[in-house]
């Protein structure tokens, strides 16, 4: 196993004050979750249902767990019962299923609306238009069972520190126009989930309040 403990404090002694880690363990075995536990990690990130139901399933109660990927409607029933947070909602529809499902369950489900504003034409994500269009709509005002945390984004998948800076900052400029035109009286609204291992240092210099490291703890993932 890879040095779990090593990497976990060291990434942890990076980070400044009210920055969090999500350790992302997906593609990784429990056991390196167990390992990171028994360091005081709480905090985990996971992309795929199946996989995190049955890690869920196996491993302590009180792990807070983040579903980070891409989630399919048809799959937010699945995860509604227990997951902490939903990082990356990209549409209205899957938001009013989250509502849905929340609601049945009974919970409120803490969310981030995932931000495209990366080059990659792959990747998911609200352009910064649908953003504004989506809490201009207002429907997510009804939603008593969603709440909206604040904003998760990927920065492109390159070497140009330069061109990842600008785009955590322009991440965080419109985190702060959705604050003030549309969150100014809602202290749920605060978080940036921005900065993976490659970029998160870069990430904490420019607002990031919460890093989502896999790869510089668990070690490479094998699909
Ligand atoms: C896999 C993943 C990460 C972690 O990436 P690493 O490079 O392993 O740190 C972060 N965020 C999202 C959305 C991911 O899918």
């Amino acid at each position: 196993m890879y040095d779990v403990k090593n990497n976990l404090h060291q990434v942890l002694s990076d980070l400044p004050q009210g920055v969090r880690l999500v350790a992302i363990s997906k593609y990784h075995p429990a056991s390196y979750i167990e390992a990171a536990y028994a360091e005081g990690q709480r905090l985990f990130g996971e992309s795929h249902e199946q996989e995190l139901r049955q890690k869920h399933e196996a491993l302590p109660r009180d792990i807070e767990w983040h579903f980070i990927g891409h989630l399919q409607t048809n799959k937010v029933k699945y995860i509604a019962p227990y997951v902490s947070m939903i990082e990356a909602v990209d549409s209205l529809r899957l938001l009013r299923e989250i509502e849905k499902q929340a609601a049945r369950c009974g919970r409120v489900i803490r969310v981030l609306l995932e931000l495209h504003i990366a080059e990659e034409e792959t990747k998911y994500g609200l352009t910064p238009d649908a953003l504004r269009q989506l809490l201009d709509g207002g429907e997510w005002r009804q939603m008593e069972h969603v709440r909206i945390c604040g904003l998760m984004m990927m920065a492109s998948n390159v070497d140009d520190s330069s061109q990842i800076r600008r785009e955590f900052r322009q991440a965080h400029q419109l985190f702060d126009e959705c604050k003030q035109r549309w969150f100014a009286d809602s202290d749920d609204f605060c978080e940036r989930s921005w900065g993976m291992s490659h970029d998160y240092r870069i990430a904490v210099t420019e607002g990031s309040t919460m890093v989502r490291v896999g790869t510089l703890i668990f070690g490479p993932r094998v699909y």
